[in-house]
């Protein structure tokens, strides 16, 4: 049961902190300091990906 070897996906709306790449363009987004360091993912305003995967 080991998922080291996948990344950890998101989905657009997710609730996340931390830093996430953009799935299909790699475009890095990071989670603010204010408001608790929470992110809601948006829709990648690159490519208009909808899946982020999360960086380190
Ligand atoms: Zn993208």
């Amino acid at each position: 049961m080991s998922s080291a070897s996948f990344p950890e996906l998101h989905n657009v709306g997710d609730e996340v902190s931390g830093q996430f790449r953009c799935n299909d363009c790699d475009l890095l987004v990071v989670s603010p300091v204010e408001n608790d360091g929470i992110l809601v993912l948006p829709p990648c305003p690159l490519c208009d990906g909808e899946t982020w995967r999360r960086v380190g």
